[in-house]
C-alpha cells in the first residue's frame, strides 16, 4: 500500500503515520525527520534546510525531492510505504508520481487529515518531543509521567524550534497557500480520503482503519 498524508502542520499526520506504519508494516518515511536529522548532522542538506525551517517556510523543491526520491528507491518501500510531510507542493506531487510511474507505481491513498486552524495553534504550541526516540507529547492533552522527560526512554523532552507561536501561523499559511491545494489535486485523481482529526487520537485510529479497509 502506498500511502501519502496530507493535513496542516498539527493535525497529527506523525502520529498516524506511525500507528498506520506499524499496522501495515510498512516504512514511514517523514520529510521533517529526515531534515531534523540532516540539521543536527550539519549535513550539506541541512545546512541549507536549515533557515528555511526555522521560519517555518518549506525548504525549496530541488532540495527535498532528491532526498524522497531516493529513499523510495531503497528495498523495504518495495512492499508500500507511507509518506508523512511530502508531497507538500504541487510540484512535489508531479515529482512523487512520475517517479512512481517509472516503477509501475501510484499513490494508492491520500488519505488527509481535517483539523480547526483554531485547534492547530492550541496543539502546535504545546507540543514536545523526545530528543532521543521521537516520541510526542502534549503539555496539556498527553503530558509525560515525569515533566520534560520521555516515559519510554526516560530522555529529555524538547520543543521544536518551529513550534513557537510566530512560527506556527506562518506554517498554517504556508500550509493554506501551498499545500491545501494539494487536497483537490488527490480528489480529482480519486485518492482522497478525509478523516476527521479532531477527535481523539484512539477514535482517528480507528478510522483510520475503516478507511483503509478495501485498500489493496
Ligand atoms: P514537518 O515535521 O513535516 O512539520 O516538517 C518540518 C519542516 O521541514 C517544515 O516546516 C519545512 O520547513 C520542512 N519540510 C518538511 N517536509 C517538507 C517538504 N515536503 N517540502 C518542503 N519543506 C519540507
Amino acid at each position: 500500500m502506498n500511502l501519502i498524508l496530507l493535513g496542516a502542520p498539527g493535525a497529527g499526520k506523525g502520529t498516524q503515520a506511525k500507528f498506520i506504519a506499524e499496522k501495515y508494516d510498512i516504512p514511514h518515511i517523514s520529510t521533517g525527520d529526515m531534515l531534523r536529522s540532516a540539521v543536527i548532522n550539519e549535513t550539506e542538506l541541512g545546512i541549507k534546510a536549515k533557515e528555511y525551517m526555522d521560519g517555518g517556510e518549506l525548504v525549496p523543491d530541488e532540495v527535498v525531492v532528491g532526498i524522497v526520491k531516493e529513499r523510495l528507491l531503497e528495498k523495504d518501500c518495495e512492499k508500500g510505504f507511507i509518506l508523512d510531510g511530502f508531497p507538500r507542493t504541487v510540484v512535489q506531487a508531479n515529482v512523487l508520481k512520475e517517479a512512481l510511474a517509472q516503477a509501475e507505481k501510484r499513490v494508492d491513498v491520500a488519505l488527509n487529515i481535517e483539523v480547526s486552524e483554531e485547534e492547530l495553534v492550541k496543539r502546535l504550541t504545546g507540543r514536545r518531543s523526545c530528543k532521543n526516540c521521537g516520541k510526542i507529547y502534549h503539555v496539556f492533552f498527553t503530558p509525560p509521567k515525569s515533566k520534560g522527560l520521555c516515559d519510554v526512554c526516560g530522555k529529555e523532552l524538547y520543543q521544536r524550534d518551529d513550534d513557537t507561536v510566530e512560527t506556527v501561523k506562518n506554517r498554517l499559511k504556508v500550509y493554506r497557500d501551498q499545500t491545501a491545494p494539494l487536497i483537490g489535486y488527490y480528489r480529482n485523481k480519486g485518492t482522497l480520503k478525509t478523516v476527521d482529526g479532531k477527535k481523539s487520537v484512539a477514535d482517528v485510529e480507528r478510522s483510520v482503519i475503516l478507511l483503509l479497509k478495501d485498500v489493496e
